[in-house]
């Protein structure tokens, strides 16, 4: 894609690019997570020469296409849009600019789309990403935790037992892991990652580039504290430091630790609790209480 006007002016408005006629294809536009000056000239340029732009919400994405000038139909796509639909917009794409937008940020981000994606490539249509925010790259950015490896898990599950199983899967990843979550289910989620990952650094970034933005931070325990009473308003990024580096632990202090949780819990209900809290493979841990609780 070529843009002829790529440079504006000082103090000239940012909406002023003018690009080629897009070739047709899928184009996965960003759109802003709170700020509607975040809406890349790119993007907005997009949104205005697509012959269809697909959305979550036609309401939700009502404001954001007037405030781009986009004037395209719009159609409703989610995860549980059908094959038949789909194969339909795929069949569009050999001869229109199909623009796919999501309530907020970069679509596909724990949000619908991939499967499109999928279907586009196969059926041998251009896809195109127009990049632009996302509230776990924005979060991570301001929580002031390691950048070099992350994992992005989504959204934990609601239910307690669930959440535990996947804390505890999550619990041995050497890296800084990102977590979306809702304002009423934040003090449970982040009392459950304080009982599953120990101690150690986070932050919560609230409302990102909207009024009220903040990004607190503090231990696990010290958030999951300041959350337990009133549940905060807007929306959630939990961004979680990595373990702590740990000197190599000795099989018998891994013995003890593993006697103690299994005691209480089942093997690998145990192994995990114990992985996690001295910094050890779940694999190692598991082998080990699969044998302790033979004894
Ligand atoms: N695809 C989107 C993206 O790229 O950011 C995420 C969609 S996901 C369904 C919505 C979740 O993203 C919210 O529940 C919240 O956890 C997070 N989120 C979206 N906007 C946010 C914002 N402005 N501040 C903090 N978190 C936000």
């Amino acid at each position: 894609m070529r843009c002829r006007a790529p440079l504006a002016p000082p103090g000239a408005s940012v909406m002023i690019a003018v690009m080629d006629r897009l070739p047709p294809g899928l184009y996965i536009v960003a759109t802003p997570i709170g700020n509607l000056a975040d809406l890349s000239p790119r993007a907005a340029e997009t949104l205005r020469q697509a012959d269809l732009i697909l959305a979550e919400d036609k309401r939700v994405s009502a404001k954001l296409l007037a405030f781009a000038g986009a004037k395209a139909p719009m159609a409703t796509y989610h995860d549980h849009t059908s094959e038949a639909e789909r194969e339909a917009i795929v069949a569009r794409l050999g001869s229109e600019v199909v623009a796919l937008i999501s309530d907020a940020g970069t679509p596909l981000i724990s949000d619908p789309g991939y499967k499109l994606v999928r279907a586009a490539r196969s059926a041998g249509h251009a896809v195109h990403a127009i990049p632009g925010p996302s509230a776990a790259i924005a979060a991570l950015t301001l929580s002031g935790l390691p950048t070099d490896r992350f994992l992005f898990a989504g959204f934990l599950p609601p239910k307690d037992k669930a959440r535990a199983d996947a804390i505890a899967e999550l619990a041995s990843v050497r890296a800084t892991l990102v977590l979306y979550e809702s304002g009423p289910r934040l003090g449970p989620a982040l009392a459950a990652l304080a009982a599953g990952l120990g101690r150690r650094e986070a932050a919560v970034a609230r409302e990102i580039t909207k009024l009220h933005e903040e990004c607190v931070t503090g231990s696990l325990e010290d958030l999951a504290a300041r959350y337990a009473e009133v549940p905060p308003k807007g929306e959630i990024v939990i961004v979680v430091g990595p373990p702590a580096e740990r000197e190599a632990v000795s099989d018998n202090e891994l013995d003890a630790a593993l006697d103690e949780a299994l005691s209480r819990l089942s093997p690998s209900r145990a192994a995990a609790e114990v992985a996690a809290l001295l910094g050890v493979p779940r694999k190692r841990a598991y082998a080990r209480a699969l044998e302790r609780s033979a004894k």
